[in-house]
């Protein structure tokens, strides 16, 4: 099969044939329909050699959902040709935080070496996939394979983010979310479902700006220096409730830390490596300053759900696998409104 593989360290991804997978027991193998294109890769593949955490070649592709094409030994609660979405932080589906479907937080992934599909494991851009176990599988029930795939990520990661600050979104409250890529798009229609909150949307680029107001932000700001300057003013000088940072550089959580209001929460999703310090008198007072990732099982299945019903539109590029290289060249330059999905 056609697989699209990051290969050598530095180098960008690439077509190649790589043999057939076969379900082993337990296992499925999974036709995939679309599969989509995570910033997340960009910054796995910036990575030097010396910390690189994958065996290479590594096939890419963390967001994947496909028709079931064949079972393996044992597997029961799926027939093939069911079309379902892959829950991509695979664990160990015992431990403590798996057993409350909390898979992105499993105690044991890293002692037993289990890895999501695409990061470190054999991902989703490639014609097969191999899915550890049927629990990992949620049916798309009626949803479009393309506007669906972003959903296992780019949905699931900002819902997971906003529903632990739901209780401070009350009427009157304010909600920034800054980066209005990929998931920034998605975490403005999430907070219009979910939220009365007003939302504030941050992109240094023009077109991204133009996309958040589509999508539902009330206002939107260019993302420069005088950007928390520009959402206190528009917050009558007490900022938001809830900050949302879907870029995690240095200038965006300072951004993030100079527009929260008093008791709010500041969710780093970004992995642009900066810090935003915490200590007394360096934020308004009982601040709180997290980073997630990804989201649980059950949210996923919630998210799936407000696709169903309309609440949720995720803008997709679609390309060919053998045009993925290109999805990832458009991603790096920022030129992808939305997300790129790739139709194997
Ligand atoms: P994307 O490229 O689609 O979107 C990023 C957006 O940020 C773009 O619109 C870009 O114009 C904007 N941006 C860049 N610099 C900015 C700045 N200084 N101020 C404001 N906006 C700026 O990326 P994506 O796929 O949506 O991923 C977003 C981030 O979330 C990435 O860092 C990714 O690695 C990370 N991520 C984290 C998790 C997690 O579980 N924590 C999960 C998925 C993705
Ligand atoms: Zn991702
Ligand atoms: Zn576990």
């Amino acid at each position: 099969m056609k697989a699209l593989q990051y290969r050598t360290i530095g180098a960008a991804p690439e077509v190649v044939t790589v043999p057939d997978p076969e379900p082993g027991p337990g296992q499925v193998l999974l036709k995939v329909t679309a599969a989509g294109v995570c910033h997340s890769d960009i910054a796995v593949m910036s990575w030097p050699a010396e910390n690189f955490p994958y065996d290479l070649p590594l096939t890419l592709g963390h967001e994947g959902v496909g028709t079931v094409a064949a079972l393996g030994a044992g597997v029961s609660g799926v027939r093939e040709g069911d079309a379902v979405a892959v829950y991509g932080p695979w664990g160990c589906g015992t431990c403590a935080k798996c057993a409350q479907g909390k898979e992105n937080y499993c105690l044991r992934a890293d002692a037993l070496g289990i890895r999501p599909p695409g990061l470190g494991a054999p991902g989703a851009i490639a014609e097969y996939l191999l899915v550890d176990d049927p629990r990992h599988l949620v049916p798309l029930d009626g949803l479009d394979p393309v506007t669906a795939v972003p959903l296992t990520d780019a949905g699931l990661t900002p819902y997971h983010a906003i529903k632990r600050s739901l209780p401070k979104l009350v009427p009157g409250s304010t909600a920034v979310v800054i980066g209005t890529g990929g998931l920034g798009h998605v975490a403005i229609q999430l907070l219009r479902a979910l939220t009365p909150a007003r939302v504030i949307a941050l992109d240094v680029s023009e077109d991204k700006l133009r996309l958040a107001k589509e999508v539902g932000a009330h206002e939107v700001v260019v993302s420069d220096a005088g950007a928390a300057a520009a959402v206190r003013a528009l917050t009558g000088g007490l900022g938001a409730e809830a900050v949302f940072d879907f870029v995690g550089a240095e200038p965006t959580v300072r951004t993030a830390g100079a527009v929260a209001a008093v008791e709010a929460d500041v969710t780093i999703v970004g992995i642009g490596g900066a810090a935003l310090p915490v200590g007394f008198g360096t934020l308004p007072f009982e601040v709180s300053v997290s980073a997630p990732y990804w989201g649980s099982r059950g949210e996923l299945i919630e998210v799936l759900g407000l696709a169903r019903a309309g609440a949720v539109s995720v803008h997709t590029e679609t390309y060919s696998l053998d045009e993925a290289p290109l999805a990832y060249e458009r991603l790096h330059a920022g030129k992808i409104n939305g997300r790129a999905v790739i139709l194997p």
